[in-house]
């Protein structure tokens, strides 16, 4: 038997085996129960998230021989020919390539004869969007009254450039991208399928990088056992995918963390050294102070994660705020998006380690000016001992060499916290 890819083996048969799209579904199979069925519906949603898969179950519930039926039998010749793609009634065209005005014309000509072997003659439009503008106006009229037998489905990935007057004319339905827990579990089930182990933080991993869409994960699955020899482990991808081990980041972020950035700058060239590229570098990093950074707001889930919490250390998950983890992703985004026209990203990335390094000290402009106005307080209620001289209470010494550092840090950003300062220190001459 030839091989077959997961995405193809696995796609649903029926309204019942697909997932992630519930809504869509239920509307569906109700309007089927109760006989309304419409000339012209509209699929629309990000790619890979069962738009062709729900038209051709569509085309099945209507043109089973037990239907029209919300449960097509898939084993009547009528599912059969529509399952292989060679129902004489059930005619697919990719929008991509045929966007042309006479195309549409054909289609306009074909509807006048009546299905050959089913109920309905069926119009699967895929990518409807790029059809041209006089091919959908030569598409309106045929919408607008069309035969009695004839159901047009379209899918697009772009709604918005679907003109409003056929989207007026269909019935709409939105697809949406598949929650990550639920493509872990179809993963699951499909390794159990091929009998293949795995470890659960791997299919997390696939799932997560699949942003929702299914067929993506589905690719990457078989993409990942292919390498796997019979079992799926974190540690098999990050080897042949060539991803940064976690331990090596933990490593990076402890170095950063101690202040010790030469140490980080070495792991940083033993890893450009190993074949990685510094594109993937920065993007494990984006990935790590993602993961931080949920996990500082509670979130422990390993679906949303991707990755299990138990992977850093205690000491990186306590080290930074919330305000300081963004701090931190917003300069290794920024500096993402500008590696392409840097003169050597690599020097790019060094300079951010050694900003990170600073990020513990790294405040908002809000909890500075707080901290300033109760020193300030603290200072109007001192007693003074001699007039040019404040006695400071030694519970205020090391508070200021702190303060100072932030000012420094945030002087970029904005006056306002000196001029507190200023004002702060204006009346008393203190020695500090
Ligand atoms: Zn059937």
């Amino acid at each position: 038997m030839s091989y077959e890819v997961t995405a193809t083996k696995k796609r649903p048969q029926n309204f019942d085996s697909m997932v992630g799209q519930e809504f869509v579904v239920s509307t569906l199979k109700n309007s089927i129960k109760n006989g309304r069925i419409a000339h012209a519906y509209l699929f629309s949603g990000p790619r890979g998230v069962g738009k062709t898969t729900a038209a051709r179950i569509l085309a099945k519930a209507l043109n089973c021989e037990k239907g029209p039926t919300d449960n097509p039998c898939g084993e009547c010749d009528n599912c059969k020919a529509i399952t292989k793609g060679n129902s004489l009634d059930v005619i697919e065209i990719d929008g991509a390539s045929n966007t042309g005005v006479n195309d549409v014309r054909i289609i306009k000509e074909e509807v006048m004869f009546p299905p050959s072997s089913s109920s309905y003659k069926i119009y699967i439009i895929d990518e409807v969007h790029m059809l041209s503008q006089s091919a959908f106006n030569a598409l309106l009229k045929t919408i607008e009254e069309p035969p009695s037998y004839v159901v047009f489905i379209f899918a697009t990935t772009e709604l918005q450039k679907v003109p409003a007057t056929i989207r007026s004319r269909c019935q709409q339905f939105n697809f949406h991208l598949i929650n990550a827990d639920v493509i872990a579990s179809q993963l699951e089930k499909a390794a159990n399928d091929l009998n293949v182990k795995f470890e659960k933080s791997a299919l997390n991993w696939i799932a997560k990088e699949a942003t929702g869409s299914m067929r993506d994960a589905y690719t990457l699955f078989d993409q990942v056992v292919s390498f796997s020899d019979g079992n799926i482990t974190m540690s098999g991808i990050k080897d042949k995918l060539g991803l940064t081990g976690q331990d090596k980041l933990n490593s990076m972020v402890l170095s950063i963390l101690d202040n010790k950035v030469s140490n980080a700058i070495s792991d940083l060239r033993e890893l450009l050294a190993f074949g990685e590229s510094i594109e993937q570098i920065i993007k494990d990093f984006i990935e790590y102070f993602r993961t931080l950074l949920l996990l500082s707001q509670g979130i422990t889930s390993e679906n949303i994660l991707g990755i299990s919490p138990s992977e850093f250390p205690e000491k990186i998950k306590t080290a930074f705020t919330v305000e300081q983890l963004e701090a931190a992703l917003e300069l290794l985004f920024e500096l993402y998006r500008n590696i392409k026209y840097s003169i050597d990203p690599v020097y790019e990335f060094e300079f951010i380690l050694s900003r990170l390094s600073h990020l513990k000290y790294l405040a908002s402009n809000t909890s500075i000016i707080t901290r300033l106005e109760s020193l300030k307080t603290n200072i109007d209620k001192m007693p003074f001992t001699d007039s040019k001289k404040a006695d400071i209470p030694d519970k205020l010494e090391p508070e200021l060499p702190h303060i100072e550092n932030q000012l420094k840090i945030q002087h970029q950003e904005s006056k306002k916290p000196f001029e507190i300062a200023k004002n702060l220190f204006s009346g008393v001459e203190v020695e500090i």
